[in-house]
């Protein structure tokens, strides 16, 4: 793992809250053009990695550096680091082009180019026919994919400051199959312009075919990582998911399919 001025590194980062280990020694990479997606059963760390990453909780040690860097003032790193939460509530009466809008606070663009980037950011999630909706007239799937319109919009335009990266917990939760396909190809649409984008998510075939890299979590610390076939044995996946499965060739794509049996 080479730390460089343009990539993401979390390096040794441990979380201890009250006796319990949330995080155990940590060490990931993302680099602009990567997919990275983590995964992990419930409970393993990978909301407190994200956390950890996008800075809403200190690590009890180790350290977060973006871009080179561990100390960017949050109006700057808002610039590079787009972060989508495992949940986002919002019981006010806005419009979706409103929330959306929420996304470009910390850009200095002009009111006319916000809106512009609002509406991109929103055909990106099949979310633009909503652009008028009062947002909590929506369903689950529906908000989730105008939060993630939200995101997208935030750091939609390149930065000086350095690469961008999009953090994604659990986008796909609430999506139906085609959303949830939609989703994982705009993400990986936005590593292949150049983002480095990290998702957290629970469906392993998705996950082998959209990433790069894996990094599955177990009780805080990577159990496996690597390519999708190197991190995706039957043994791991046994020894980590506690289910049987046969991995085969994918027929199509050159990618592991995950078959329950
Ligand atoms: P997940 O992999 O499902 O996203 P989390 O990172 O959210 O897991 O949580 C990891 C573990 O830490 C869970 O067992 C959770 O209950 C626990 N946990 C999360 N936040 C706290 C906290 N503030 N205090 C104590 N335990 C916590
Ligand atoms: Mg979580």
């Amino acid at each position: 793992m080479s730390v460089s001025n343009q990539s993401l590194n979390v390096l040794n980062a441990s979380v201890h809250i009250d006796g319990k280990t949330l995080l155990d020694d940590v060490s990931i990479q993302v680099n602009p053009g990567e997919v990275v997606t983590v995964l992990g059963p419930n409970g393993a760390g990978k909301s407190t990695l994200l956390k950890v990453i996008s800075g809403e909780r200190k690590p009890t040690t180790g350290e977060v550096l973006l871009n080179g860097r561990s100390d960017w003032p949050l109006s700057q790193q808002a610039l590079m680091m787009g972060v989508l939460p495992q949940s986002s509530s919002l019981s006010f009466p806005f419009t979706v082009e409103e929330v959306v809008l929420l996304g470009r606070i910390p850009c200095t663009s002009d009111h006319q180019e916000n809106l512009d980037i609002v509406s991109k950011a929103l055909k990106e999630v099949d979310g633009f026919h909503l652009k008028d909706r009062q947002y909590t007239t929506l369903s689950g799937g529906e908000k989730q994919r105008v939060h993630m319109a939200r995101v997208l919009s935030q750091i939609w335009t390149e930065s000086e400051l350095g690469k961008r990266y999009l953090l994604l917990d659990e986008p796909t939760s609430a999506l139906d199959p085609a959303h949830q396909q939609l989703t994982l190809k705009m993400a990986r649409k936005q590593a292949d312009q150049g983002m480095g984008v990290l998702v957290i998510l629970h469906d392993l075939n998705l996950a082998a075919r959209y990433s790069d890299r894996l990094v599955i979590l177990k009780e805080g610390a990577i159990a496996a990582q690597g390519t999708p076939a190197e991190a995706l044995t039957r043994e791991t996946v046994d020894a980590i998911f506690d289910i049987d499965v046969t991995i085969a060739e994918h027929p199509v794509y050159q990618c592991p399919l995950v078959i329950n049996n």
